[in-house]
């Protein structure tokens, strides 16, 4: 036995030893590059446009500005589907703000948007496709979410609802899970949105299929300039109805005016909050609204809520999305909720009694006070400033 066995453990110590020869590292194996997968597709980009008594929604306009962008960076056309009756001048309307092709259903049973005829005219055009179009977008309106996922469950795609962004980029699979999938994907539709009561921007991708779909919300994007020397193609498509698709029918269709909720056109919004402490309060936004040339009042969620003014004023999240000029928001917080409806609103005023409160963080100007005391001193000055504006248009009329 050496001295070193009949040690304790704990009394025994380790001989230094001696240093090892430092040995050169081995090339480490360059990383595989990841194999390219391309999903079929012919790079189309297509917007399904909504008309409404052969009027072009301002929502499929909008489309377009996003749809010409997403197809310059494939590389693809921009194309769009316009279903209705007595439709040739909205067609061309389409062309001038941006598509290259229209694809055009113009039959007397179309008139009327229907679910089932409308997804059967799109589903019908889309198989014809070989390979399919890239991208597919609608607008998230009512008709929008009734059909996009008609048409996404039809073809086994993806649908990403209510996008504020849309983006075109590559996305690298590298779940071992589905070794099949493991590659990298280019040129799939980022649809962007917020998530997680809006505290995060979501990017959503659905690169296994085409086309790749998502809806956006009416006032989020952007409409190219109209340009009455653009030109393209109206292709007629054909109508084939089954007898399955005429299981609605419509017996009346009762329009509301639309000029009082007017708020997706509007130059001017005034909008009001729980701070106007009752229905009382929108008389007098009323008014101010109508200072202005094309003003209109709308509210957040919680006075609606609160069953001061109907739904259809409702700014935000679960409301409308507006982009006016001047947005004046009077004793509304600036929830997160409410501030993704308006906050890319050309000029924010925002009159609230909290100077911490979260509106003026968007707001461009911001009134610490209370909204009965200044909004009635904006109507005075907004009226002596328009009597003002005519007594000098007058003398310079009679000069
Ligand atoms: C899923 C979900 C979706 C939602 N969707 C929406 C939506 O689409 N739109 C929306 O607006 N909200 C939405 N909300 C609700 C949102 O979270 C807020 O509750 C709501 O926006 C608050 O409304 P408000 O600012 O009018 O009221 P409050 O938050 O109560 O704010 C009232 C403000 O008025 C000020 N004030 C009080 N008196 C006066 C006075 N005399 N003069 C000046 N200022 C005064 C106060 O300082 C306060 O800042 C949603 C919430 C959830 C959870």
């Amino acid at each position: 036995m050496s001295q070193n066995e009949n040690q304790s453990p704990e009394t025994q110590k380790e001989a230094p030893k001696p240093a090892a020869a430092a040995q050169p590292e081995a090339p480490k194996p360059e990383p595989e590059p990841m194999r390219e997968i391309i999903t079929p597709s012919n790079k189309e980009v297509i917007v399904i446009a909504e008309q409404v008594q052969g009027q072009i929604q301002t929502v499929t306009l909008e489309l377009l500005g996003a749809g010409r962008d997403l197809a310059n960076k494939l590389g693809g056309k921009l194309s769009c589907v316009l279903l209705g009756h007595n439709l040739k001048d909205a067609a061309q309307k389409l062309i001038h703000y941006g598509a290259e092709r229209v694809y055009l259903a113009d039959h007397p049973e179309l008139e009327n948007y229907r679910t089932l005829p409308f997804r059967r005219v799109i589903t019908d055009l889309l198989q014809t496709f070989d390979p399919p179009p890239h991208i597919l977008l609608l607008g998230s309106t009512t008709t929008g979410r009734d059909l996009a996922p008609r048409i996404a469950a039809f073809f086994k795609t993806g649908l990403t609802a209510d996008c504020t962004e849309l983006d075109i980029g590559p996305y690298e699979h590298t779940n071992k899970a589905d070794p099949d999938k493991l590659g990298l994907y280019p040129g799939c539709l980022y649809a962007i949105r917020p998530s997680f009561g809006e505290s995060l921007k979501a990017r959503i991708l659905g690169p296994w299929n085409n086309p790749q779909m998502a809806t956006t919300r009416p006032g989020v994007m952007i409409p190219l300039q109209m340009d009455t020397s653009r030109t393209g193609e109206i292709r007629e498509i054909p109508v084939n109805l089954k007898p399955e698709d005429y299981r609605l029918e419509i017996m009346e269709i009762v329009r509301e005016a639309q000029s009082t909720v007017n708020l997706d056109e509007a130059d001017v919004v005034v909008a009001g909050g729980f701070g106007l402490g009752g229905s009382e309060g929108f008389e007098l936004l009323k008014e101010l609204a109508a200072c202005f040339e094309n003003g209109v009042i709308g509210a957040s969620r919680k006075v609606v809520d609160s069953g001061w003014i109907p739904y259809q004023y409702q700014i935000g999240q679960t409301g409308k999305t507006v982009r006016p000029k001047v947005y004046i928001a009077c004793g509304i917080s600036g929830a997160i909720q409410h501030k993704v409806g308006m906050q890319k609103s050309g000029l924010i005023i925002a009159i609230n009694k909290d100077a911490d409160a979260p509106i003026f963080q968007v707001a461009h100007h911001g009134i610490v006070g209370d909204v009965f005391q200044v909004v009635p001193e904006l109507i005075r000055q907004l009226k002596a400033g328009k009597q003002l504006g005519s007594s000098v248009s007058q003398q310079k009329t009679l000069v």
